[in-house]
């Protein structure tokens, strides 16, 4: 509905709500890939001068589909109105992230600001979330200009205070002067700015100054990617600890995660916003080995002070036949970033495998992916050993013989009664010369007869669950 078009009395906003709305959601079915018809159903409240806050209606976690907008009233929420397209639009794109990018990213009760860290300097906050719904709206509308401009349209208030910012250059706005703007990782208009260059086929040239700061980047604004690749990190990529980005460095993780490359070009962009937390080298110096069919992998240590660990990234192939490689998928982690190794116990015989490497930080920030290595998992194999209990009927617990995986160097072993209690808890050094099969000694060993849980866990957080049987 254009400008023209507008009937100037009573209920019509509702039609320009709805067709926002349709706009958003023809912008996700067409440029997504994603059949959504249920996904992105939302119902939008709105009354005539009836003042709502402009906000989608939801606690943290949960999940109603409803978002509200405010009829143009002379209160607080007076410069949101039913003829703000960005209002109704950035509402959607709460929606959807709500809808498909489980969990909502870190929430502060309160204001958010576009040019401000909020609420406190490197506090998380909103960020994310409303640099999404930002740049989610300027997509729809195709306008670096977000603008609430039409107070009082077809309203009895007239007042026609414009209030607007720009996504492409976001320390322009009405409401704040240049120098205000502080940019960062936890500042809305920025997290906007970074996902609005790289989606934007606008190639700035050159790419302006920020205007306070000192960077002497004249790099050309030339990502201009499709929007399915930056939909496709938003709704699938997995950030180490959680399963959706919660801040710009998790989804620049989750760009390199899909090698979606432009890598200096994507640092370039995040740096124009004062995004300048370094990403972590990627792993070097992997290499695999076969121990029984499991798996070894290790790599190199890398050398950043904050790096917080790595994970374990493969595809796998059946060895004979034509099928093709199956997509990287997140197998695992080691959360102590001293650790350089892994074992990964699920691989099938007759089964090829590539393995490859990250290393991510404290702040989330992901390397790209180390070279990657593969393995061919043979048909017959030695037996293996895999972890389990050697004897399920025993007369005392030092007496239970456990098998192990190679390069386990300690178990924890917890006993359970039959009501679920912890009836004990030990922690074993696994030698070498245990050869894969420990007995316990010098434990407690005044347990009843009866049924029994013992729970075993390895150092590489290998775990079972096996049942005993204690008869005297
Ligand atoms: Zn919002």
């Amino acid at each position: 509905m254009v400008d023209s078009g507008r009937i100037t009395r009573g209920h019509s906003g509702a039609a320009n709500i709805y067709d926002n709305l349709l706009s958003a959601y023809r912008f996700l079915r067409d440029s997504s890939y994603t059949t959504g018809d249920t996904l992105y159903r939302v119902v939008a409240k709105w009354e005539p001068d009836y003042e709502h806050s402009t906000e989608i209606a939801m606690g943290y976690g949960q999940t109603v589909d409803t978002i509200y907008i405010s009829g143009d009233t002379v209160g607080d929420y007076s410069w949101h109105d039913e003829w703000d397209d960005w209002s109704s639009l950035h509402e959607y794109g709460h929606h959807v992230m709500n809808r498909c990018a489980k969990p909502y990213p870190p929430y502060t009760p309160g204001e958010h600001f576009w040019y401000l860290e909020y609420p406190n300097p490197r506090d998380k906050g909103l960020a994310y979330a409303e640099g999404w719904a930002n740049f989610f709206a300027a997509g729809v509308s195709d306008s670096i200009y977000q603008v609430n401009t039409i107070k009082g349209i077809g309203r009895t208030t007239a007042n026609d205070t414009t209030y607007y910012h720009n996504v492409e250059n976001p320390w322009d706005g009405s409401h704040f002067i240049s120098s205000e703007f502080e940019g960062g990782p936890w500042c809305e208009g920025a997290v906007a700015g970074v996902l609005w260059d790289i989606y934007d086929s606008n190639n700035e040239y050159p790419y302006p100054y920020y205007p306070s700061g000192g960077f002497t980047d004249t790099t050309s604004d030339l990502m201009t990617q499709m929007y399915r690749q930056v939909w496709n990190v938003f709704d699938h990529y997995k950030p180490p600890d959680t399963t959706s980005c919660q801040t710009i460095f998790e989804f620049r993780s989750g760009w390199y995660y899909y090698a979606y490359l432009h890598g200096d070009t994507l640092n370039q962009i995040t740096y124009h916003h004062y995004i300048a937390d370094s990403v972590s080298a990627k792993p070097t110096g992997l290499f695999d080995s076969l121990i029984y069919i499991d798996v070894y992998l290790r790599w190199d240590n890398n050398d950043e002070a904050d790096l917080d660990g790595y994970r374990i990234i493969r595809r796998g192939k059946i060895i004979f036949g034509v099928t093709d490689w199956s997509n990287w998928a997140f197998i695992g982690d080691n959360t102590d970033p001293n650790d350089t190794t892994f074992i990964d116990t699920t691989v099938l015989s007759m089964w090829y495998y590539q393995y490859k490497v990250t290393a991510y930080d404290t702040m989330g920030c992901e390397s790209e992916p180390s070279d990657s290595v593969q393995v061919s998992i043979p048909q017959s194999c030695p037996v293996k050993s895999p972890m389990r209990v050697e004897t399920p009927i025993i007369s005392c617990i030092s007496n239970l013989k456990l098998s192990v995986p190679e390069g386990s160097k300690e178990i924890a072993i917890s006993i359970y009664d039959c009501c679920g209690r912890v009836v004990g808890n030990y922690n074993i050094r696994v030698k070498k010369e245990d050869n894969c099969k420990i007995k316990l000694h010098n434990v407690n060993d005044q347990l009843p007869s009866g049924v029994y849980f013992v729970h075993l866990e390895t150092d590489k957080k290998q775990s079972i669950m096996g049942k005993i049987i204690i008869v005297r």
